[in-house]
C-alpha cells in the first residue's frame, strides 16, 4: 500500500459540496480515505483576481499506480463539471497528486512530488495539519520546514 496525498481545490459554485463530492468519489474509485485536513479558504494563487478557493488535503492508501490514480482523478474532475479553459482559471474542482509515497516521478503528464507544492501556502497549511513531519523526497525537508521557509503572502485561513 502506498500513501498518497491529494490536494482538492474549488472556487466555483457550491465549493463545500464539490469538496464533499470529490472525497466521496475518490473513496469509491481509488481507495478509502485515511485522513482529511481541515478546510481552508484561500486567496487565488497565480491569478489573484479570481474568487477565493476552498482547499483541503486528504491521505489515502492505495495499491493503484500513480498513473492510474491520475487517470481516476482527472475523470472525477470532469464528472464534477470541471472545464479546462485557461491556465489557473476558476474551476468547480481541481485534484492534484502532491505525494505518491516517496516516489519521484517525471513523466510527460505527471510530476510527483507536485512541482509547486513548496511554493504554496494554500497547500502547505492543510498538508502541515496532517503530515507535518513528512519529508519531501526531492528537497529533503519536512512540511513544517518548508512552511517556515515559505515566501507566499496570499491569505490562507481555516474555515
Ligand atoms: P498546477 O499544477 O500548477 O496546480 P492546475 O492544477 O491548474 O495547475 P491542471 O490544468 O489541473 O493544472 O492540470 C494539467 C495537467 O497537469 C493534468 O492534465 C496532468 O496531466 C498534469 N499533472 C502533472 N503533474 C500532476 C500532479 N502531480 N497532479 C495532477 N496533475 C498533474
Ligand atoms: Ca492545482
Ligand atoms: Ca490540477
Amino acid at each position: 500500500m502506498i500513501n498518497v496525498f491529494l490536494l482538492l481545490g474549488s472556487n466555483l459554485g457550491n465549493r463545500n459540496l464539490f469538496l464533499h463530492r470529490a472525497i466521496s468519489r475518490i473513496g469509491q474509485e481509488i481507495a478509502p480515505i485515511k485522513q482529511t485536513s481541515p478546510v481552508y479558504e484561500t486567496q487565488s494563487w497565480g491569478k489573484t483576481d479570481l474568487p477565493d478557493y476552498l482547499n483541503q488535503v486528504i491521505l489515502l492508501q492505495t495499491v493503484l499506480s500513480a498513473q492510474k490514480v491520475l487517470e481516476k482523478i482527472l475523470a472525477i474532475e470532469i464528472e464534477l463539471g470541471r472545464k479546462r479553459e485557461e491556465k489557473w482559471g476558476s474551476r468547480t474542482i481541481d485534484i492534484d497528486i502532491l505525494f505518491y509515497g516517496d516516489e519521484i516521478i517525471k513523466d510527460v503528464n505527471l510530476t510527483v512530488p507536485h512541482p509547486q507544492l513548496h511554493n504554496r501556502r494554500f497547500t502547505l497549511e492543510p498538508l502541515g495539519m496532517i503530515a507535518p513531519n513528512l519529508v519531501h523526497p526531492v528537497l529533503n525537508k519536512t512540511i513544517l520546514e518548508l512552511k517556515n521557509n515559505l515566501n507566499d503572502d496570499l491569505t490562507v485561513k481555516k474555515v
